[in-house]
């Protein structure tokens, strides 16, 4: 289960605070250390926990917390108040056009859990009504296209594919048929690569350019931890996305990326996926992930 190390270690702090009974300013900076080598070891960026600290220090030093029956209770409940806040509100909602269909385009590292994620959101959708088609613009390996074709059918969600030729025409073609066949949902597979590269990037600006997504998702794997972070940016900068998908938080991952993700790029974290199977998919919520991280 992700998070344990930094969660058991977090109890720690706090048993010990909750077993004295008044609290003092230099109590909560001695605790403050801790949470913040816990919040650093599950890969939180230093700014991130540095500023996280300040609110918490800040909040939890004030006279009717020092002076209250149960300090110890109140900065815990302050710590799960200010990383819920890290994390933002709940907020997995997609904006469907008026005029279908809606396009959602997915990017992402190769790896990442892209192709998988197309198709969780696509037999989401089709639960609540949807009829998304699927489009194979991921051309560079066979595999790929053969793969959205397979989770695609497991969705029983239609797919689109054109082999191996230029995903641009193949983005177009694909919303093209969309549009004949009364899809109102098309959610558009790209290319990944094992870093990021300007070839990349300049494929996907063409693939936005052509294709006017109302979503650009970024899928991303917790397990690279702080890398998540900088990946995030990088796409960002690059290519400009809305809002982020976090992958295989079924690992042992600390998970610490579901903190800074939003903190670090303005852009809030979706969807989670924890697992392989296309039910393994929920809407982002920050309370939970806050609870599962104090445990
Ligand atoms: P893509 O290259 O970005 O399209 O990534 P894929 O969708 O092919 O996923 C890469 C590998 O990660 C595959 O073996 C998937 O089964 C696996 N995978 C995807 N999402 C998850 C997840 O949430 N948890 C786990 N454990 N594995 C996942």
């Amino acid at each position: 289960m992700a998070f344990e190390g930094l969660s058991e270690k977090l109890n720690g702090v706090f048993k010990r605070l909750k077993s004295r009974g008044k609290l003092s300013e230099a109590d909560v900076k001695e605790a403050m250390r801790e949470v913040k080598m816990a919040l650093l070891e599950a890969d939180v960026s230093y700014k991130v926990v540095k500023d996280f600290i300040a609110k918490v220090t800040e909040r939890s030093v004030g006279e009717e917390v020092l002076k209250s029956l149960t300090p110890g209770q109140q900065v815990i409940k302050i710590v799960n108040d200010e990383l819920i806040k890290l994390m933002g509100e709940a907020n997995s909602k997609i904006n469907f056009p008026n005029k279908p269909p809606c396009i959602i385009m997915m990017c992402g590292l190769q790896g990442s859990g892209k192709t998988t994620h197309a198709a969780k959101l696509a037999k989401m959708f089709k639960k609540e009504g949807k009829r998304p088609l699927l489009i194979a613009a991921d051309v560079y390996r066979p595999a790929a296209i053969e793969q959205l074709k397979v989770v695609g059918e497991r969705a029983e969600v239609a797919v689109f594919e054109m082999g191996q030729i230029d995903p641009r025409k193949i983005v177009k073609e694909g919303i093209k048929h969309a549009k004949d066949y009364g899809n109102d949902l098309v959610i558009i597979d790209t290319a990944g690569r094992l870093h990021i590269d300007e070839e990349l990037m300049n494929e996907l600006k063409d693939i936005k350019k052509i294709a006017e997504p109302n979503e650009i998702m970024l899928v991303v794997d917790a397990m690279i931890g702080q890398d998540a972070v900088k990946v995030a940016s990088s796409f960002d900068e690059a290519l400009g996305i809305d809002s982020v998908i976090l992958t295989k938080l079924d690992s042992d991952t600390r998970g610490g990326a579901a903190l800074s993700v939003l903190a670090v790029t303005g852009k809030p974290i979706k969807f989670v996926g924890m697992g392989e199977k296309l039910d393994e998919f929920e809407a982002f919520h920050p309370e939970r992930m806050a609870s599962r991280i104090l445990g």
